[in-house]
């Protein structure tokens, strides 16, 4: 499964930054990624397990419909 987009989700409650947030204007669950501090807190709290550390960004990740990339200029997310 991929992230489900959950409502009221746990990985922003229990983020401590605000990295993971939902975005205001789709309300989508995504990441600030200057923020993140790599705690994991959010990865522990998905109760799907679909959180992980990007090794490039060394910042926490979830998917996003490719929010800030794909959607950004008006196509479709990658997958
Ligand atoms: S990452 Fe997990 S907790 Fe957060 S919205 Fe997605 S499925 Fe829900
Ligand atoms: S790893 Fe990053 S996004 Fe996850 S809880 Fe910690 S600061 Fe927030």
């Amino acid at each position: 499964v991929s992230c489900q987009q959950c409502s009221e989700p746990p990985c922003v409650r229990v983020c401590p930054t605000g990295a993971a947030h939902i975005d205001p204007a789709t309300n989508i669950v995504t990441m600030d990624n200057s923020r993140c501090v790599g705690c994991k807190y959010c990865i522990a709290g998905c109760p799907y397990n679909v959180r992980f550390i990007n090794e490039e960004t060394k910042a926490a990740e979830n998917c996003d419909f490719c929010l800030h990339s794909k959607l950004a200029i008006g196509e479709q997310p990658a997958c």
